[in-house]
């Protein structure tokens, strides 16, 4: 039997095609997109379809909405964590944070993650798939579903490399900025991506000026290559220039991430770093790094953190520590997924 099409892997404009093919009207498209958008899971739930059409349409399409397998919320700062498990019985990690203007979900773009950074625990047993729009996208509904609240930023910044799925995530990125579906505006939406340079510059040429968040975490081709594999295919040079072009297109200033650990994180790197950066219009985002007990980083102190961000600071390059949210609940991804595994 052939697989059954997933309808929220489809764009508005593919929906509205295909229930077209199937003879019926247009508008039936963007029906089934609304549903979908508002955390429909199956077509019975789609109640202004008359059952004739559900009946029809469900003998060769579905929907599907992840699972909360398992949820933790933080007594600390209200975080919630979800375990959300797919049709195939693969599981993602969904982290929602409460910020003062709304809430902020991270999402997975990958089962796993095959590009082996020494300090992430996310890469630990490798990809076992790419993720679907349809789930990525099925995160956010889910949880705005089971927490009963409007999500109003969506960061990709948990499990697996969003550029490692490409043509999964532009299709994402489409349907939830659709004011049919979520409706979520591009400067709400943050891609973190590990520096897969060519990717980073397809993607400044697709109209959508969404943040781009870039894993610097070393200022030197070397240091960066014993951190990340993926520095020995795009060298520091050719990723910043990626990332400037992307600046260029769409006027949307890149932020670069950066754990300190004791690796990284003395004033020699800070000096580094201030060199590389230096009079580009960009950010730089600090976060002590979350030690992972299979890894052998150690994180920098509270003294050495502060010290590294006074001195980029103080040297014109705008930086700030990302407050730690979840710490009681493991809250950075790719933790819980494997405690289960
Ligand atoms: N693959 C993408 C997005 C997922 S990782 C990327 O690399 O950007 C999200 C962020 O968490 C990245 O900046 C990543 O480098 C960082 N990260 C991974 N493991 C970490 C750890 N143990 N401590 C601190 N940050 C970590």
């Amino acid at each position: 039997m052939e697989p059954k099409i997933n309808l929220g892997d489809l764009t508005l404009e593919e929906l509205t095609a295909y229930v077209k093919s199937r003879g019926e009207s247009a508008f039936r498209g963007r029906q089934i997109f609304e549903w979908i958008a508002r955390g429909a899971d199956s077509l019975d739930d789609c109640t202004n379809l008359s059952k004739t059409l559900r009946e029809k349409l469900a003998a060769e399409a579905d929907i599907y909405l992840p699972k909360v397998r398992r949820k933790l919320v933080s007594k600390l700062d209200g975080t919630v964590k979800y375990l959300f498990e797919l049709r195939d019985g693969n599981t993602v990690e969904t982290v929602v944070m409460s910020y003062y203007h709304g809430y902020s979900v991270c999402i997975s773009s990958q089962v796993g993650c095959r590009m082996g950074c020494t300090f992430c625990a996310s890469t630990l047993n490798g990809l076992a798939r790419n993720l679907a729009p349809h789930e990525m996208a099925g995160q956010i509904i889910a949880a705005q579903k089971d927490m009963g609240t409007e999500i109003s930023s969506v960061v990709v910044m948990g499990i697996g490399e969003p550029f490692d799925n490409y043509d999964n995530l532009i299709k994402f990125l489409k349907n939830i900025n659709n004011p049919a579906g979520l409706g979520l505006g591009w400067r709400h939406i943050t891609v973190s991506t590990c520096g897969l340079a060519d990717k980073i510059r397809r993607f400044a040429e697709e109209g959508m000026p969404i943040n781009l968040a870039l894993s610097l975490h070393a200022p030197e081709d070397g240091l960066r290559r014993e951190m990340m594999p993926v520095a020995r295919a795009y060298t520091i040079e050719e990723t910043l220039a990626a990332c400037d072009r992307y600046f260029e297109k769409t006027g949307r200033r890149v932020t670069f991430e950066y754990a300190l650990s004791e690796k990284n994180g003395g004033l020699e790197w800070a000096e580094k770093l201030v060199r590389l950066l230096k009079g580009r219009n960009c950010h730089v985002n600090l976060i002590p790094v979350n030690p992972v007990k299979e890894r052998d980083y150690v994180r920098s102190d509270r003294r050495s953190v502060a010290a590294f961000m006074d001195y980029l600071n103080r040297n014109g390059v705008n930086s700030t520590l990302r407050r730690e949210l979840g710490a009681d609940i493991n809250a950075s991804c790719g933790q819980l997924r494997n405690s289960e595994m």
